[in-house]
């Protein structure tokens, strides 16, 4: 009897424990904090014990291991397919809904992944319906919407991928889910990017990778990439360079040497184009040693050899990268990959003095940058005064065609060299001048987003981009005045149970109502800014401490007594208040007013600390 209650005892502790192990482990790799090494450690681990006494854990460790695949190639994909059959038998004896729906989206995923879009997008509905029946699966939701807004983005359905990643957004806010909030910024991010929106791609993509730095380094390399690319299509490549170095810096800890090799590579290229030519040599030299396999990296390495070689007047060595190029058809590779090509192409026919090289070059860069302006004009969100700007454009572009027919007529009509280089030089002012109305249309764009791109959506006061900037030039000025700053960390005292008790929306009105408090009691000199989602930044120039302290009593005190809301909720709020030191950082000051906000957090709530 007493043996039978000890092992009925073991089956339920050791149940326990392994049920507890399974589930803190997962929870562990799903919290987005570990790399690819530390994840595969702990999966390795997990995949010993199968199988578990409870058919819960054995689901759940499939179910999570269906995250963690990577197919690449063909027969990787097989692999999957094997996996995904087996998985689904050992999830679904496990009855879990949950756990069921979650692996129906990693498998779209996978689909999506493998370019099987119209399969992913059927099982996505499918375990939307599902969740829209049975409710309560705020994570599972949104993990399936935000698979299919990356469907639908590379479908070019941009403003549905919007959408979705929006809903997405707001169910991981609900969930509290920082991680999976940040992975969101950054798709919004690459969808403005897409649109040539790169003012406000910068402003989410920043964002991204402020909030990702928390996490691990792998999603945080990926969004940094993603700004860099997007500061190089504005020209913009001493920020770009400072980008791919600050990536190369810590990208060994968690990427192969191909990974490695990438921002060294990209500092090369970049560098070329500045005509730094010894700094680029530099980069690719240390690429050099590193062990490049893959079509893509091998690719990115030699054409920016080549331009390395184009750019320096080594001809023998630029055409024999030419010969190789032209035997492969570029005209077959991606967009980017085809207009490196031309450009080389194009400088290489100029140090060779072949004008008639040059002007193939020339027609086919036009070619595709026309094909470019088209793709901006449908796909940006125009007002109608761009739309007016776009007509204009057209006017434009017609009369460059106009010029561009008779040319060709003329050039049939003639070989002489003399006449190549006038062509020549036609194509080239044309394909100038287009890019010059590119340029044009986009500083367009970005004046009209700029105003959109520093205001808080909600509360209408500086946004966290903006705040921090403002901060930034309040501590700049007062180092060469020599006059005090000062700054108050405000956050508002158990916010989660408004949300609990009465909603999202009147906690939305809630933060509204602080917003007014803190703004009533500052001066006009002084800022106020959203940099979370309860929690605000006023930045006090010209100010010291005693004075700070007084505008931040006087603001707790003024929430504390208002009602808030139709509601008439009752709120106080937590602050962290500071001067600035001499020399220090606009960062460390934030994180100074920040340690004193957690202390006031920390002894009570509803009071100011500094
Ligand atoms: P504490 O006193 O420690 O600050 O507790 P708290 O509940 O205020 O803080 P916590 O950080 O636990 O919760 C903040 C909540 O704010 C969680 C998140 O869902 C919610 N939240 C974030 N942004 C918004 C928003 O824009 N609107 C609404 N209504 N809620 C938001
Ligand atoms: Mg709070
Ligand atoms: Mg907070």
């Amino acid at each position: 009897m007493i043996k039978l209650f000890i092992s009925t005892l073991c089956v339920f502790i050791c149940f326990n424990v392994f049920g507890n192990t399974v589930k803190k482990d997962i929870k562990n790799i799903l919290s987005g904090r570990l790399n690819h090494f530390e994840t595969h450690a702990i999966f390795v681990n997990l995949e010993k014990g199968l199988p578990y006494p409870s058919t819960l854990d054995n689901a759940r460790v499939k179910a999570v291991e269906c995250w963690l695949q990577v197919p690449r190639t063909e027969s990787d994909f097989k692999q999957f397919n094997t996996f995904i059959i087996n998985a689904k038998k050992v999830v679904s004896k496990s009855v879990s809904l949950r756990l069921n729906l979650d692996l129906q989206t990693c498998e779209a995923l996978n689909l999506y992944v493998g370019d099987e879009l119209g399969k992913a997008t059927t099982i996505l509905n499918s375990v939307i319906d599902e969740i829209q029946i049975n409710g309560d699966m705020q994570f599972e939701h949104a993990n399936a919407l935000q698979v299919l807004g990356q469907i639908y983005r590379s479908k070019g359905r941009f403003q549905d991928a919007f959408l979705v990643f929006q809903q997405a957004y707001q169910l991981f806010d609900k969930g509290d889910n920082n991680y999976n909030k940040a992975l969101l910024l950054r798709q919004i991010g690459l969808i403005h990017s897409d649109l040539y929106n790169f003012k406000l791609a910068i402003e989410q993509l920043q964002r991204a990778i402020f909030e990702l730095t928390a996490y691990n380094e792998q999603e945080w390399y990926k969004a940094t990439d993603d700004l860099a690319y997007v500061y190089e299509q504005m020209q913009e490549r001493e920020k770009a360079i400072l980008l791919y170095a600050e990536i190369s810096e810590r990208v060994h800890k968690y990427e192969d040497d191909e990974g490695v090799a990438y921002p060294l590579v990209k500092i090369a290229e970049i560098n070329i184009q500045l005509g730094n030519l010894d700094r680029a040599k530099l980069f690719l030299d240390k690429a050099s040693n590193l062990n490049i396999e893959s079509d893509w990296a091998k690719f990115i390495y030699s054409i920016t050899w080549a331009e390395w070689f184009v750019a320096k007047g080594m001809n023998t060595n630029a055409q024999a990268y030419y010969d190789q190029f032209s035997s492969e058809k570029p005209q077959s590779w991606s967009v980017d990959s085809y207009k490196r090509f031309l450009e080389f192409k194009r400088v290489l026919a100029v140090n060779l003095n072949n004008s008639k090289q040059e002007v193939d070059a020339l027609n086919a860069l036009l070619k595709l940058e026309k094909a470019n302006s088209k793709k901006i004009a449908n796909r940006t969100l125009l007002s109608q005064q761009l739309e007016f700007d776009w007509e204009q454009r057209g006017r434009e572009i017609a009369r460059l065609e106009q010029l561009t027919n008779i040319n060709n007529k003329l050039l049939e009509a003639s070989n002489s060299k003399a006449f190549w280089q006038i062509a020549s030089l036609i194509f080239a002012i044309t394909l100038a001048i287009i890019l010059a109305l590119i340029a044009y249309k986009q500083s367009v764009h970005k004046q009209r987003f700029k105003t959109l791109a520093l205001k808080d959506e909600l509360t209408g006061i500086a946004n966290r981009r903006a705040i921090f900037t403002f901060k930034k030039r309040a501590i700049n000025k007062s180092v060469s005045s020599g006059k005090a700053c000062s700054l108050i960390a405000i956050d508002i005292d158990y916010f989660k149970q408004v949300n609990d008790t009465y909603g999202h929306d009147i906690g939305d009105e809630l933060i509204i109502s602080v917003v007014k408090s803190i703004s009533k009691n500052i001066r006009e000199t002084d800022c106020v800014g959203r940099v979370g989602g309860e929690e605000f930044l006023v930045v006090l120039a010209d100010t010291q401490l005693d004075s700070a302290l007084e505008v931040a009593h006087r603001i707790r005190e003024n929430i504390d007594s208002c009602v808030h809301t139709p509601h008439k909720i009752k709120s106080t709020a937590s602050m962290g208040v500071i001067e600035v030191i001499q020399g220090e950082s606009p960062v460390d000051a934030f994180k100074r007013a920040d340690i004193h906000l957690y202390t006031a957090k920390n002894t009570g709530r509803n009071r100011v600390v500094s």
